[in-house]
């Protein structure tokens, strides 16, 4: 028989270890019959049958009690990627779910990983998670890469280093999430051996120097236990264990210690036959050897997220010789080797119709959801369910650049969201968007997989108002919002000049080398003000005033008659004083009809306009406010906040962001209380992501106030946004 037939039968004899239904072993025929026509004249670089290559992948995946579907599209995973069949033809011949099999399989194949950063791997690993949907298209591409690193020693060497990079960056933690130990330490170790030979071959004689020594320890750690536990009448079986080579010789790396100071060298596990015999044979172990404290691990009552379990203990044998000793039932062990792909072959059963058989895939891939959804409750997930939960299905979407960087979004983000990310002036540029080659409206919502490019023009008027509705991300919606301050910026500073220059002219030779003078602003840098411009800009939005800063320059401006500008200023602000009920002055007019506009909200310390209504007399905006920017200029009137309100207190609606917890609430009010800040109205709004929105209303009296508030407010644990909302 020749080499293909040979492992053909290799496999079936596998295979009917745990398939025994005539139709589900039919199908796998099948699926080889038809792979081996397909790759007929297709070699490896081995010079081996190119069939050779799915036909080992199959067999890898039986050591995993992998499904009769698995298995098949194991076979025809690379045939639609390297061979003419279509997916439509593959789709009649084997249906929709081998088929979308095979298809996500080819889909990973064509992501394209080069080694740039960490953080870019990392997204790569979530991207992969993301794309395969299905598990079971993990687990056929693990068993694709284990095979390749298995024939690496075919490809040239700048590949074999290049494949081994890729392996170990992607591929091994996606491995450790699954928890497929088995299958991570051989990867490991061939990545090594390519990565870094000297270093594999250094650890690897480390390794068997004192092997006969060890085996010997371990030999008779075995036989004082069997005698123990045989004393007991409990049923157990014993395995020594080994290390592989990658993690010993990342322990000695990382723990920066020597090869003799690894503890688990001296490794045994004990295979009992349930939960309580496992606890039992601990209790008899720890009466009869002493523990090293700190070293017991319950990971039977607390799993690993990788639904690892077994208890890990540490303890001095026979001779002052230290074992760790890791105690498991045979179940725990099977997921242990295998992790999720064990899980899945647990619940298989054997003898299923058709009908069922659908009905145990369609559990499986709800188990799967389950556990990420189960794990979205959980607050101690991390690792796997970290990688799996709402971040990667449910919430996160995972687009390239032109370039092939890998880039991660919330759900929903838009190409705004994409080029803002780019660069900020980027993003104020775009004009429009191509993505996968074709124009989208600046809405699309991005999706996983998108190559997404920006289309930019000098002539771009920059963002608009609109577009705060259209980004998702908090990093575009501050980009947008900075572009309108600064836009903005240039009304203040007039404002400023035209201040100063009331307060000034006449009484100092020139104002702008009086305040521009280097020692002078000095004193104003710790409010971040480094430039006469941005001196009249503050000047302008009313953070300093005029008095201010007439009592700073004192010793600047000898001869300069301070008191009586103040005097002029402050005689000035009590002519003007007529106050109307909401602390405001226009300059004159003696009683105005005046109202603070809902919009916007503005209290005393924001720089304000009037806007006269028909009819309704004059409401104030903020300078700012988006929604009278557009109007007409000759209904503009000047407005001033009034020095005498006596405690009058102005609405203001906040919006808080918090990671949801207990008491959240009542952390924030009283963080309000405290401000002596009334509070009118607080309304609190968990996602499925459990994060809090929480509206605010509170009356406060001016701008200082406001600020200490926020400043407390984003001091509470677990708040990470607060902002004043303006409609
Ligand atoms: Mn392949």
């Amino acid at each position: 028989m020749n080499e293909v037939a040979l492992k053909y039968e290799e496999l079936m004899r596998n295979v009917r270890r745990y398939i025994t239904k005539t139709v589900n072993l039919q199908l796998i025929e099948r699926a080889y019959k038809y792979a081996s026509e397909r790759h007929n004249t297709q070699y490896r670089k081995s010079g081996e049958p190119y069939i050779i290559h799915p036909l080992e992948v199959a067999l890898i995946l039986t050591s995993f009690n992998a499904g009769p579907s698995t298995i098949a599209a194991g076979l025809l995973h690379d045939v639609i990627e390297d061979t003419s069949v279509t997916h439509e033809e593959m789709e009649q011949e084997f249906g929709t779910e081998i088929t979308s099999l095979v298809d996500g399989v080819s889909k990973l194949g064509q992501l394209k990983y080069v080694s740039k950063e960490q953080a870019l791997a990392q997204n790569h690993q979530k991207m992969f998670l993301a794309m395969a949907k299905d598990i079971r298209v993990i687990i056929i591409k693990l068993a694709d890469r284990l095979h390749n690193m298995r024939t690496l020693k075919y490809m040239p060497q700048d590949k074999q280093v290049s494949t081994s990079q890729e392996t170990i960056e992607i591929f091994v933690p996606i491995a450790h999430r699954l928890g497929m130990y088995r299958l991570k330490s051989e990867l490991e170790d061939r990545c090594l051996r390519y990565i870094n030979s000297d270093e594999y071959y250094y650890v690897a004689s480390l390794i068997n120097e004192k092997q006969k020594e060890r085996e010997q320890d371990i030999a008779n750690m075995i036989e004082e236990l069997t005698i123990l536990l045989n004393g007991y009448g409990i049923e157990f079986e014993i395995k020594g264990r080994v290390k592989n080579i990658y993690s010993v010789h990342k322990k000695m790396r990382e723990k920066n210690i020597e090869f003799t100071e690894i503890f688990d060298l001296l490794a045994l596990r004990l295979i009992v036959n349930d939960d309580a015999a496992c606890y039992h044979v601990l209790g008899v172990i720890h009466s009869n050897f002493k523990p090293i404290p700190k070293r017991f691990k319950d990971y039977i009552a607390m799993p690993k997220p990788n639904m690892y379990q077994s208890l890990h203990t540490t303890v001095i044998g026979p001779n002052g010789k230290i074992f760790e000793v890791q105690i498991r039932t045979e179940e725990m062990d099977n997921i242990a080797e295998f992790g999720v792909a064990a899980h899945w072959a647990y619940k298989e059963n054997r003898n299923n119709t058709a009908e069922q058989e659908q009905l145990e895939i369609q559990q499986k891939l709800k188990w799967y959801k389950e556990m990420v959804e189960h794990s979205e409750n959980d607050d101690d997930a991390s690792d796997i369910v970290d990688i799996m939960k709402d971040d990667i299905f449910l919430a996160n979407v995972y687009v390239f650049t032109p370039n092939g960087d890998v880039l991660d979004f919330p759900a929903g983000a838009t190409p705004l969201d994409f080029a803002y990310r780019i660069h900020s002036e980027i993003g104020n540029k775009t004009v429009g968007a191509i993505v996968n080659g074709k124009i989208v409206p600046l809405t699309y919502g991005l999706k996983t997989g998108d190559v997404v490019e920006i289309k930019t023009s000098k002539q771009s008027y920059g963002p608009s108002e609109g577009w705060l509705k259209i980004v998702k991300t908090q990093h575009a919606k501050g980009k947008i919002r900075q572009f309108f301050n600064k836009q903005n910026r240039g009304t203040f500073i007039e404002q400023g000049k035209e201040l100063v220059n009331r307060a000034l002219e006449g009484k100092v030779p020139s104002v702008t080398e009086f305040l521009g003078k280097e020692s002078f602003l000095k004193k104003f840098q710790k409010q971040g003000i480094n430039t006469l411009e941005d001196l009249l800009y503050a000047i302008g939005k009313k953070t300093i005033s005029i008095q201010n800063i007439l009592q700073r320059c004192e010793a600047d401006a000898p001869g300069l008659d301070i008191n009586t500008i103040l005097e002029n200023i402050n005689e000035e602000k009590t002519k003007l004083n007529r106050t109307s009920d909401s602390g405001l002055i226009v300059p004159g007019l003696d009683n105005p009809h005046i109202k603070i506009s809902k919009c916007c909200n503005p209290i005393p310390g924001d720089a304000i306009i009037g806007y006269v209504t028909k009819g309704k007399g004059i409401t104030v905006h903020k300078a700012d406010c988006q929604n009278i920017i557009e109007s007409d200029d000759k209904r503009f009137i000047e407005v001033l906040w009034s020095n005498n309100r006596e405690g009058k207190k102005y609405e203001i609606d906040l919006m808080i962001s918090a990671f949801n917890r207990n008491n959240i609430l009542m952390d924030i009010i009283n963080s309000i209380n405290a401000l002596n800040v009334n509070l009118i109205k607080i309304h609190g709004n968990v996602d499925k992501e459990s994060i809090i929105t929480v509206k605010i209303k509170v009356l406060l009296e001016d701008i200082d106030k406001l600020n200490n508030l926020v400043v407390n407010l984003k001091k509470v644990k677990d708040i990470y946004f607060v902002e004043r909302i303006v409609k």
